[in-house]
């Protein structure tokens, strides 16, 4: 029984294990390198292994970070089932489409304007072809039901709470008489979100495979966050702008909508129209709307409420450009949810151009915002920006809001843990290098349990 390292390891992103039981070998998850040009090169680099030695795929959920080289290890050979949530199958469909759609047009653009030798051959690491052959070997289970995958290898998925569908792994192990637990936590949610239910609790491993991407930090509370949204929202209905609020399509948006549900009287929601202003987030949400399993109580008693139904009566689903450009000429009294999140592309960029320059206008900042970003200069209060290669005057009033993440903070993930009642190995990934050393002496002083940070290639031996 071996664990080895491969991705996710000195950075958040790229999420992939190999486990190796009985000559099978198992994938956790296979995901996408993201941040710098540089980081993202790594993709185009050969996988590790061999991907057509590998026997089968478990993936945690959807998230390009975890899920996006699938297309790419079944262009190479992969001929396996992927196992994993339904609704995981169904965000992969909108998700990889979408990676490869934009791995396209990045091609296609760098071969009209090449600026180096190879941008004359420039080849999509995927196309969309590749990733709906990848859709084709995805099977979904729901959580809660043991599976046995390969010979000696069992595995249950858990509710992970951090987007729909995503999935704690846990996979029980038997090489002869040798037999052991492995927990593979993926990405953990935030306890108490509006939407999903919290991390599920495991309470038996001999190993668990830990994200720590907010290991080192606490969020601030989600009724705070929610209160400030409301005084943001009351304040901004004094000046007669717009407010624009950059958000993730996946999780994000479907809260944010919620939340707006939630509060639409206390808020005074009727006076404005509200935009969602996503393709991508738009599919998402007749995903969610698929699930009503899936949600917490409170969500279930707020969709089940038809008093409150017609709420959010004013929001529109804007899928088509045109009328995503009809929502420039609206001076004022639209909310407007567009992506990209981090305003590193998307149409969130044709809204900024329209009303950042107003003070009267809003802007919520509501995510983790790269290096290197469009939003990053937005939080950090730059006076001016760039976009599409004109310089504007950052004039509307800017929020940044914390404590809607998809992931835990370190009390989250601590809490999570401490469900274990037998000691486990944990084995640290998934975070930046700093966070990964803060959140293991955390782990060290309040629980006392073993922690290894490890590195890509790294081998581990499960058997005792
Ligand atoms: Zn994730
Ligand atoms: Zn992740």
């Amino acid at each position: 029984m071996i664990l080895q390292f491969y991705g996710a390891t000195e950075r958040v992103t790229g999420s992939c294990h190999i486990l190796r039981v009985n000559g099978c070998t198992l994938l956790l998850d296979c995901g996408l390198i993201q941040g710098s040009a540089e980081d993202e090169a790594l993709n185009r680099k050969p996988f590790p292994f061999d991907p057509s030695s590998i026997h089968a795929v478990v993936l945690t959920h959807g998230h390009i970070d975890h899920s996006g080289r699938l297309p790419l290890l079944v262009k190479q050979g992969f001929t396996g089932p992927v196992y994993t949530h339904q609704a995981t199958v169904d965000l992969c469909r909108v998700l990889l489409l979408d990676s490869a759609s934009l791995a396209e047009r990045d091609a296609e653009y760098r071969r009209k304007h090449p600026v180096t030798k190879a941008d004359h051959h420039a080849e999509p690491l995927y196309t969309r072809d590749d990733a709906l052959q990848a859709l084709t070997t995805m099977i979904g289970f729901p959580y809660g039901e043991k599976q046995e995958i390969l010979p000696g290898i069992t595995i249950r998925f858990r509710d992970a709470g951090h987007i729909l569908g995503s999935a704690l792994v846990e996979v029980w192990l038997k090489e002869g008489e040798d037999a052991k637990k492995l927990v593979f936590s993926g990405d953990v949610g935030q306890y108490g979100t509006p939407i999903l239910k919290d991390p599920e609790t495991i309470e038996e491993a001999d190993a668990v495979i830990l994200e720590s991407t907010y290991g080192d930090r606490l969020h601030r509370e989600l009724p705070l966050t929610i209160a400030e949204i409301g005084e943001i929202i009351k304040a901004a209905s004094q000046r007669n702008g717009n407010i624009l609020i950059p958000a993730f399509a996946i999780g994000r948006s479907q809260e944010l909508l919620c939340i707006f549900g939630h509060y639409y009287e206390e808020w005074g929601l009727d006076e404005w129209q509200i935009f969602l202003d996503s393709p991508m987030a738009i599919e998402a949400s007749a995903i969610y709307l698929d699930y009503p399993e899936l949600y917490n109580r409170e969500a279930v008693a707020f969709r089940n409420d038809k008093s409150i139904m017609p709420h959010l009566k004013n929001l529109h689903f804007t899928p088509r450009p045109e009328q995503s450009k009809a929502i420039n000429a609206i001076k004022s009294g639209a909310i407007i949810i567009a992506g990209s999140g981090m305003c590193n592309g998307g149409r969130i960029l044709h809204h900024l151009k329209h009303n950042i320059e107003r003070p009267e206008c809003s802007l919520i900042m509501t995510g983790f915002q790269a290096e290197g970003t469009l939003g990053r200069s937005l939080v950090n209060r730059q006076k001016e920006v760039e976009i599409h290669g004109r310089n504007y005057q950052v004039k509307a009033a800017l929020h940044t809001i914390g404590g809607l993440s998809a992931h835990g903070d370190q009390n989250d993930l601590l809490r999570w843990i401490s469900g274990f009642l037998n000691n486990p190995d944990i084995f640290v990934v998934h975070g930046d290098v700093p966070v990964k050393k803060i959140f293991r002496d955390a782990i060290e002083e309040h629980l006392g349990l073993k922690v290894t940070i490890p590195e890509s290639g790294d081998v581990i031996s499960l058997n005792s």
